[in-house]
């Protein structure tokens, strides 16, 4: 009998498991990806049936929270069958995915029919033309659209992701805090993450802290820490002028989230990731094709996988390439 825990070296649980279903994506966002980007071949890309049976088998080890994510996740085809079988497999508390919101506006509504509860959007800015600048393709409008279309749909637990780049989106903290707060929706500020080479700017000079933002938001509410998690690497506190929405921060580089990691990811092409700043991982869509239906293989390597967690992530604010996978590839 397989022990349904799984554990890594450092004594960490893994619980929470994000799965990229797609590197695709419909924007090219500049911290995120290159302008021309060469995806991987179809036939590399885990299948639905695949992603089905790896989630099953994750929430039979012990993983209570799946995120689906990207590339952009809503762009590929089959994704609210997915969702639907994954939302009703034992096991699950909480079904999520992060989107860019650019097909919401048809997809919000049966995707909450799926079961699914959870939604985080990216917003980097409010302003039509630097939103086309910062995504190169994206259409501010359609995501303002997908999000009304979310909240007229039900979603009740919508949160905002928003990564900061210094002299491109840092004077919008402010009017991206009041939009989440007319909005009624909690928001995240993400520090850029030096994943994938880039040109288009130099990440070194981009860097803007999770305590800059801080400052930021400072000027104008009383920001109030708080102990809430939501399971992932966000840090919330909320605001005495508006105590309903919570504010995030992914502080990888400053408030390194390592100690209490209990995350690991599934690529588009099937590699089980166990540290997003570490390229160790085994590959699962091999394990797969070998076991060929035999579950309790599949069971092992993922709980023999574990113990190549590293204990952390060494990022650092440089324009070296310290990893080179894309975010997209990934399941940021
Ligand atoms: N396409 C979807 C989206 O944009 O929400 C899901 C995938 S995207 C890779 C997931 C999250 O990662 C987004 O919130 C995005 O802003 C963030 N992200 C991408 N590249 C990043 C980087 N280099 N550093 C920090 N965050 C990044
Ligand atoms: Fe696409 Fe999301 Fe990456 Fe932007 S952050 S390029 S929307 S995968």
């Amino acid at each position: 009998m397989l022990t349904r825990n799984l554990l890594d070296n450092f004594g960490r649980r893994v619980d929470y498991l994000r799965i990229s279903v797609t590197d695709r994506c419909d924007f090219r966002c500049v911290y995120c990806m290159a302008e021309k980007m060469n995806f991987l071949p179809r036939p590399s890309v885990l299948g639905l049936d695949e992603i089905y049976l790896l989630a099953e088998r994750f929430l039979a080890l012990g993983v209570r929270k799946i995120r689906l994510t990207g590339g952009e996740p809503l762009i590929r085809p089959g994704i609210l069958g997915l969702c639907e079988r994954v939302a009703s497999l034992p096991g699950l508390d909480e079904l999520c995915i992060t989107t860019n919101g650019s097909r919401l506006a048809r997809l919000a509504s049966p995707l909450f029919a799926t079961g699914l509860k959870r939604l985080n959007i990216s917003l980097d800015s409010l302003r039509p033309d630097r939103f086309r600048q910062l995504t190169r393709t994206g259409d501010l409008n359609q995501v303002l659209a997908g999000l009304d279309a979310a909240l007229a749909a039900g979603f009740q637990q919508i949160k905002l992701n928003c990564v900061v780049m210094k002299g491109r989106n840092d004077d919008e903290i402010l009017d991206l805090v009041a939009f989440a707060i007319r909005h009624k929706v909690d928001i995240s500020f993400i520090e850029e993450m030096p994943l994938g080479r880039i040109t288009e700017h130099r990440r070194v000079e981009s860097f803007y802290s999770s305590a800059e933002v801080r400052t930021r938001i400072a000027e104008h509410y009383t920001l109030i820490e708080s102990t809430e998690t939501t399971n992932g690497p966000s840090r919330y506190w909320r605001l005495a002028e508006a105590p309903s929405i919570r504010v995030g921060f992914i502080s990888p580089h400053s408030e390194n989230f390592c100690a209490a990691c209990n995350r690991v990811r599934i690529t588009a092409e099937g590699k089980l990731l166990l540290c997003l700043g570490n390229e160790d991982s085994i590959d699962l869509k091999k394990v797969l094709e070998c076991a060929q239906g035999d579950v309790l293989k599949l069971d092992q390597a993922i709980l023999g996988a574990m113990k190549m967690k590293p204990r952390k992530h060494d990022f650092q604010v440089s324009d070296d390439v310290q990893i080179v996978r894309f975010m997209s590839m990934s399941g940021g």
